[in-house]
């Protein structure tokens, strides 16, 4: 073990936290259990934190790097032995480079003020999520996070040109590229985006952006049936001329408790129907979006895709509908043993899928609390939530979903990663071959194995 002295020696006496003070605070933004761990390290810049691992991998120290703590696999989970690493001190944002579209940005850079440094610009960073104002670019970039608008611009891989971070001995890999094409040899940026901090360490990234849209046109629709659905997302793909930025699906369950949590059961759209959709469009000419949005809304309710629809008319009303698919708060009080599943599935198979996880929790988990489905269907992702009123059975419900996903084709991680909760479950997505190749990979870049021990695989 590292002893913390040499570690101040480094990053400096501020700039370490010891185990002591990190116990007062919760392991992460779910999980309410004193924090364990030797000490945290805030390394000031690159040298520092090649330093600082250099240290730990001849002690065989495992490490843990830590950015916002919103992840929801248990990724950033730590024993006593652990020292956390946080570059929270590597949140600098470079001035936006209007021609390449491109800006520099530390890993401790949070994703909110990343957005609003780049909307001063007239600049669209396309990476957003209901974390934006706690979770860090290290962060995102090491769950290859995707959100509410992988369906225009991509998940956070595709927002990255250059890359640069340190590995488990120290060595630092800077390839700080701007440039959209750049074929030159082995593209290692991809092997460390979404590896979870298990292969290096990322400090710094250029990342793509976009023109900032100058309007915003959001819709509630209800839908009668699921096919209704997936024939309007393509309706809003091709007519919308390639502005659709989101496209929400919320099952009735989730629709009508957070309404009735949140709005007192005033629902935008009166009445009951099985699915609801969430979706925005963002363009460049704000009368003719509007009237394009309502041209496309109004033909699918004429066509009897959308059984009924709300346009919002403000930017209070657009807030209220997005709140009723992004708040969280009374659903956790809902469930006091919390079993959320986030997956990928063909759009055709999910409709099946729901209800036969709904059957066999009826049939198998009586004591389940419910079933809220809701997700980001232009991208064939699905947040699947249910709840026991104790932790005992959570294994079960697990392992029959797990079995469901499998047989559906399916991906058990669309966005969150994998972490410490689903490592277990790999198998059900990954082959026998890839997860023998992913441990070579860890084996070549960390021999010792001191980042994130444990997680992943
Ligand atoms: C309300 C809410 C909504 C969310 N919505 C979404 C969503 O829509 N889509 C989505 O994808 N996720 C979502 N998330 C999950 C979470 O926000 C993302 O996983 C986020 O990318 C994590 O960023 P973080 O800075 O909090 O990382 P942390 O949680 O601190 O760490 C996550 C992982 O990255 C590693 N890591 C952190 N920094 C670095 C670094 N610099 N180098 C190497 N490894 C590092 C950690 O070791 C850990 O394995 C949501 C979370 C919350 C709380």
């Amino acid at each position: 073990m590292v002893d913390l002295d040499d570690v101040r020696r480094i990053v400096g006496e501020r700039s370490v936290v010891d185990g002591a003070t990190l116990s007062e605070r919760p392991q992460d933004f779910w999980v309410n259990r004193p924090t364990e761990a030797l000490g945290l390290a805030k390394p000031g810049d690159v040298r520092e934190l090649s330093a600082l691992l250099a240290l730990c991998h001849a002690k065989a120290q495992s490490v843990i790097v830590e950015g916002g703590r919103t992840n929801l696999v248990s990724a950033t989970q730590s024993t006593g032995q652990t020292l956390l690493i946080s570059l929270e001190r590597l949140n600098d944002i470079g001035v936006p480079d209007r021609q390449g579209m491109t800006v520099e940005a530390g890993a401790g850079a949070i994703i909110e003020t990343i957005q609003q440094r780049c909307a001063a610009d007239g600049l669209r960073f396309g990476l957003d999520f209901g974390a934006r104002g706690s979770a860090t670019l290290g962060g995102a970039l090491s769950t290859n996070a995707g959100g509410f608008q992988a369906l225009r611009y991509g998940v956070a891989r595709d927002q990255v040109l250059g890359l640069e971070c340190v590995l488990a001995d120290g060595t630092v890999l800077s390839h700080l590229s701007a440039f959209a094409k750049d074929n030159t040899g082995y593209d290692l940026k991809h092997l460390f985006i979404g590896s979870e901090g298990t292969l290096g360490v990322i400090t710094r990234a250029v990342l793509r952006l976009h023109p900032a849209p100058h309007s915003v046109n959001t819709a509630l629709m209800a839908f009668d049936t699921f096919e209704a659905v997936a024939q309007t997302l393509g309706a809003m793909r091709r007519d919308l001329g390639g502005t659709l930025s989101s496209f929400e699906i919320m099952w009735a369950e989730f629709f009508h408790f957070n309404v009735d949590a949140l709005l007192n059961g005033r629902s935008p759209i009166e009445g009951c129907y099985p699915f609801y959709i969430l979706c925005e469009s963002e363009g460049f000419e704000a009368e003719a979006d509007a009237a394009l949005f309502e041209k496309v809304v109004g033909r699918a309710i004429e066509e009897g895709l959308v059984a009924d629809a709300v346009i919002a008319s403000s930017s209070r009303q657009r807030q209220e509908l997005w709140k009723i698919r992004e708040d969280f708060e009374a659903e956790m009080r809902l469930f006091p043993t919390m079993i959320d599943f986030d997956i990928s599935l063909p759009v055709a198979g999910m409709e099946a899928f729901v209800n036969d996880v709904e059957r066999r929790l009826y049939e198998e988990v009586p004591g389940n609390l419910g079933l809220h489905v809701l997700g980001h269907l232009g991208d064939g992702n699905l947040h699947v939530t249910t709840g026991l009123a104790s932790p005992e059975g959570k294994g079960e419900v697990r392992r029959l979903v797990y079995e469901l996903i499998s047989g559906y084709d399916g991906s058990i991680s669309a966005e969150h990663g994998i972490g410490l909760a689903k490592r277990d479950y790999l198998h059900h997505s990954r082959s026998a071959a890839e997860i023998a190749t992913m441990k070579v990979l860890k084996q070549a870049l960390d021999p010792k194995g001191i980042l994130n021990p444990g997680k992943v695989i």
